[in-house]
């Protein structure tokens, strides 16, 4: 085998990386899309609700829920799901170190407390148990995060959940469309919410949709962004607030996004296939090197629809300690395109969680409305798989399309490194990676 790259070698990709990275080109915009975007704007209806309508109750019917509300952002959606389940002041709200922010942060302009806990470093989802660890009499939901397409273990999360009356809020802003043995996610909890942003699977703009089969949460939704829904709002002790919103927010989707959105149901699940197909290609080429875990479901009837953000996990021992920033740059060093070392940060090491007044109530925001004594311990050292999880999580390319000679190449680049490891050991500057977004981090 021929030296590393890194070291001097011969890379081992030879396709230009214009024509590798034309595979990860993402949303694929159609001219149903630009027609109708073209459309609404031409008939000035872009603030109007009558193709949001639509999509939604098409997106309901796609996602089998009786109800979708559509939002101007995945945010704006996962806080009315929070207003939903009457999550309020004093509550507090389990949600998982490792996620992007707003999986947790609306719950701050709630009243609400969010206590961090443990993701598993296998699924790099909520980890059941610490789950079950960190309820209190407080606990008033549990914020479920499909990180990375990975469907959760939604058995053992509901049946936590309904041993202890938590109400069960998915985040499925990373897996629209997945599976979790035979049923679709964002159908487990009481409501689902989740982005649709144009870098998430389900890509239509800036926007985001709460899903749910249960009345009081979608009018409760309804009257805390939706002031134009007063004619949908009938059940008693709602209807009477009707005509405002609730939270004084506007969370309405504009329809450049709806119409797109219309489109994207239509071949939405046909994207989904071409890129299973592609990369269950690539980590199936890899699957007998040691050291290097596909994250990929195994139960049946579990998928990770659309890899969103897809991940690899790298076991340092496997390859004589070797860190995986410098795995990662050698990869890069053979031609590797969309590797990238880490993945979001630990959300409990941030100052805000700890310090920040947010709303000037003469204490920190997240834990002012807490009986004196019961902040929760969100330290660093405390959720330690949280804290490292950044030193074996990577990125791989993600193809939206099968391309067997571009991803075989991908392929011959990991495994030339992951061969040829001890080569890189003497070299090894082990660099510790930074998760995203944020690179402070708290001492207890
Ligand atoms: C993107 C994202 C959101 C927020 O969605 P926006 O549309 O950007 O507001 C929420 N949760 C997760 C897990 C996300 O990745």
């Amino acid at each position: 085998m021929s030296k590393l790259a890194i070291l001097g070698g011969e890379p081992v990709v030879k396709t230009p990386a214009d024509e590798i990275k034309g595979l990860f080109k993402w949303p694929i915009v159609n001219k149903a899309m630009e027609d109708g975007v073209l459309s609404v704007l031409r008939d000035g209806n872009m603030s109007g609700t009558d193709i949001t309508r639509k999509f939604e109750t098409e997106f309901a019917k796609w996602n089998g829920t009786k109800y979708a509300l559509a939002h101007s952002s995945g945010t704006a959606s996962l806080q009315a799901a929070m207003f939903g389940i009457g999550l309020g002041v004093g509550d507090e709200l389990i949600c998982p170190s490792v996620t992007y922010w707003a999986s947790g942060l609306p719950a701050l302009s709630l009243g609400a407390t969010i206590v961090f806990a443990e993701i598993d470093p296998k699924t790099l989802c909520l980890d059941p148990k610490d789950f079950e660890k960190r309820i209190t009499p407080r606990t008033k939901a549990v914020v479920v995060v499909h990180y990375c397409a990975y469907p959760a273990p939604m058995d053992e999360i509901m049946a936590i959940a309904r041993k202890h009356n938590i109400k069960v809020i998915e985040d499925v802003s990373h897996a629209q469309g997945g599976y979790y043995k035979g049923k679709m996610l964002g159908t487990f909890g009481d409501v689902g919410a989740m982005s649709l942003m144009s870098g998430k699977s389900f890509a239509i703009g800036e926007g985001g949709i709460l899903v749910t089969d249960n009345d009081e949460i979608y009018q409760r939704a309804m009257l805390w962004g939706h002031y134009e829904r007063a004619n949908s709002i009938t059940l008693p002790g709602l209807a009477e607030y009707k005509g405002l919103p609730a939270g004084g927010y506007k969370y309405r989707m504009h329809q450049l996004s709806s119409v797109v959105g219309l489109e994207q149901l239509k071949k939405y699940d046909d994207e989904i296939a071409a890129i299973d197909k592609a990369m269950n290609y690539f980590w199936d080429q890899l699957a007998d090197i040691k050291g290097l875990d596909s994250h990929r479901p195994s139960d049946k009837g579990s998928t990770k629809a659309g890899w969103y953000a897809c991940k690899g996990l790298y076991d340092s021992k496997a390859f004589g300690g070797l860190s995986l920033s410098y795995f990662i740059k050698a990869i890069q060093a053979e031609g590797g395109q969309g590797f990238a070392a880490g993945c979001n940060a630990a959300l409990h090491t941030h100052p805000l969680f700890h310090t920040f007044d947010v709303y000037g109530a003469g204490k920190p925001t997240n834990t002012a409305n807490l009986p004196a004594g019961a902040e929760p311990k969100q330290g660093e050292g405390d959720l330690p798989v949280s804290e490292t999880i950044c030193n074996s999580a990577f990125s791989i390319p993600w193809f939206k399309h099968f391309n067997k000679q571009v991803i075989d190449e991908q392929v011959a680049a990991v495994r030339k490194v992951a061969e040829n490891y001890k080569e890189l050991l003497a070299s090894d500057p082990k660099e510790p990676v930074v998760g995203k977004f944020f690179q402070t981090a708290r001492k207890n």
